[in-house]
């Protein structure tokens, strides 16, 4: 079993000031041809330090990418640590100097010294054509452990690799060893009651592996397979994936980049309806979410933000006495809401949104208290209350997406 680890070069990662990208991306690359990698290491522009990281990747693990710090200036340290523990020599790449002669012969300025930096390479290795930048990429045998220098920019990074790495790891682990995902993802369903659900075939997993995850949104469950040909991919992913609807099925709306709001766009488009929305504490976030699928004009005219009362009176029509008696945040407001936004947008389905954002209470109604109608042509209603937690953003991302949920369902 082949280990592979990436190592990630630059104080900027250790400070925060950017966020480990290209191990990311690797990473997704090997995994997608099976090859497994165990650790990320990311160390600072410190020639101890990163030696001391090289020398524990040589130990512990067989394929070993290294990312940045094979820049021209002074704190671009890649190369003498991997001097210090090979023992290298370097060597001027005379194609790399020519191309960067020619860069700044056709930019009209000058070339540095350290412009040559960027043209050294261990003697004997393997250069790496960048087709994207100056520096190239090299492939170093250090006994029996295959390393790869890339450089840190992410374009040129994936250039290289893409070009280069990935062809020598195909040759690798030919067919033997491919990955495919399937993605399954649920709505109106938590987390702990789908794995409960679930549970003997999680403890029972091995190919596919089941591994579900909660999101703002929903909760998915991914499969990951492994085999030699896509089509037996495809039959263990479809094997478990109908398993794993015969007990939550209710609860799935679709799979890997599919949206709720895309499926409840497709749904309306299917039976022919509009909706809009009337939407006081979520502030056209439903509506946004809507209208964000390409194609949503065949199925929302628009909608209307009424967060002030009086907009609610004397735009909407909800009648000055249900807020009187009743309150704007009440079930018979939302339900008049609904009613008002679908007659008045020619709609066959009205929504609304009222409630308590916070983080102050509002008529005596609790922060997190909402209300959401559903007012349809043939005069069904219905009106739901929740209580959300949290803060003021997601208590109305929250109202908005269970918005999204009661229309699926
Ligand atoms: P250059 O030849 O351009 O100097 P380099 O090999 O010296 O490249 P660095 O100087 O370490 O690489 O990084 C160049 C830029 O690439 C950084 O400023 C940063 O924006 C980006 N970068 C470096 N490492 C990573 C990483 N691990 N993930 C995402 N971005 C990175
Ligand atoms: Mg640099």
């Amino acid at each position: 079993q082949v280990k592979a680890e990436i190592v990630a070069v630059g104080t900027e990662l250790l400070l925060g000031q950017i966020a480990n990208t290209n191990a990311q991306w690797l990473s997704q690359q090997l995994a997608q041809y099976g090859i497994n990698v165990y650790n990320h290491a990311v160390v600072g522009d410190n020639l101890d330090r990163v030696e001391e990281a090289f020398l524990q990747a040589q130990g512990r693990s067989d394929i070993i990418i290294v990312t940045g710090g094979l820049g021209p200036t002074d704190d671009d340290l890649t190369r003498e640590a991997f001097q210090r523990i090979s023992k290298l020599e370097m060597v001027e790449h005379q194609a790399t100097i020519d191309k960067i002669e020619m860069y700044f012969k056709n930019h009209t300025s000058n070339m540095t010294p350290n412009n040559r930096k960027q043209a050294r390479i261990f003697k004997g290795c393997t250069v790496l054509k960048n087709n994207a930048g100056m520096a190239p990429g090299m492939k170093v045998e250090l006994e029996g452990k295959s390393w790869f220098f890339l450089p840190g920019v992410p374009r040129e990074m994936k250039r290289i690799t893409t070009d280069e790495i990935i062809p020598f790891l195909r040759n690798l682990t030919g067919d033997a060893q491919m990955i495919k995902s399937l993605v399954l993802k649920f709505i109106g369903i938590g987390e702990s009651t789908l794995e409960h659900e679930l549970k003997d075939l999680i403890i029972a997993q091995s190919n596919p592996t089941i591994a579900p995850l909660a999101q703002d949104d929903g909760v998915v469950i991914r499969l990951t397979a492994k085999g030699s040909s896509e089509k037996q991919l495809d039959e263990l992913l479809g094997k478990t994936k109908e398993q794993i609807l015969a007990r939550v099925g209710d609860h799935f709306f679709g799979e890997n980049d599919q949206t709720i709001e895309q499926v409840i766009v497709e749904l309306l488009q299917s039976k022919n309806k509009k909706l809009a929305a009337a939407e006081s504490l979520t502030g056209g976030m439903f509506t946004e979410k809507i209208i964000s699928v390409s194609g949503a004009s065949s199925v929302c005219p628009g909608g209307l933000v009424c967060y002030d009362t009086k907009v609610k009176q004397n735009i909407l029509g909800v009648a000055e006495q249900t807020i009187q008696e009743e309150g704007t945040v009440s079930e018979a407001c939302a339900a008049e809401m609904a009613d008002q936004i679908r007659k008045k947008f020619d709609s066959q389905i009205g929504i609304s949104f009222t409630g308590v954002a916070g983080p102050n209470e509002i008529e005596g109604q609790p922060v997190g208290k909402v209300y959401i109608a559903i007012s349809d042509a043939n005069g069904y209603k219905k009106v739901d209350s929740f209580l959300f937690t949290g803060a003021r953003f997601s208590i109305r991302k929250r109202a908005s997406i269970k918005g999204l949920e009661i229309l699926f369902n």
